[in-house]
């Protein structure tokens, strides 16, 4: 298998339609003109098995137990990281707001957790997954994800992973030239 680079990610993404351009309403509330739909590379088991595999090895060194990922985004990925580190994989998942462990998952103490999200924006989903490890009392040895799409702003307080950056501008809405212009704003994934 060719090694995977930031450049085959990219490509991978644009051959699948994964890259997408117009104006868009991101998780985080602010607004692009370009989206990374992540599903669609994903739903191509072959694609998340390399995704998975070049996160492993980009993490191997940190002695990973077990990985957590956020529903939904962060599971099929995260699966993958866990199927090529040979450790088992669990999701955080939201229940009135608050992201936590349910379906009997569990985190021992001093367990050593990778979280591993499809893409990080504003690291704000990665964050609250950490803190959800270290609540369990695990230790979060690091984050990884397939995109970072932060500008190197995530702010993370453990080592971050990713295969590729894609930096689009992103504004709050009130601040929007594509709005400001009256182009109507589209959330990704939904259907119209
Ligand atoms: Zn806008």
């Amino acid at each position: 298998m060719p090694p995977v680079t930031a450049e085959t990610i990219l490509d991978l993404f644009r051959r699948v339609g994964a890259l997408l351009e117009g104006h868009f309403r991101l998780t985080s509330g602010l607004h692009s003109p370009g989206y990374l739909q992540c599903a669609l590379v994903l739903q191509h088991p072959g694609e998340a098995e390399a995704c998975g595999a070049a996160i492993a090895e980009r993490v191997a060194a940190l002695g990973v137990q077990t990985v957590l990922s956020p529903a939904l985004g962060g599971i099929v990925i995260g699966q993958e990281v866990a199927r090529a580190l040979g450790v088992r994989a669990i999701f955080a998942e939201r229940q009135d707001g608050a992201l936590m462990l349910r379906r009997g998952f569990s985190l021992a103490r001093g367990e050593r957790v990778l979280v591993v999200e499809d893409v990080v924006t504003t690291g704000g989903s990665t964050r609250e997954t950490i803190e959800v490890a270290r609540s369990a009392g695990a230790k979060v040895v690091g984050a990884a994800a397939i995109i970072d799409r932060s500008g190197g702003q995530q702010g993370l307080d453990v080592p971050f992973h990713a295969l590729a950056a894609v930096t689009f501008p992103t504004y709050q809405q009130d601040a929007c030239p594509m709005c400001a212009s009256g182009q109507p704003v589209v959330k990704p994934g939904s259907r119209t």
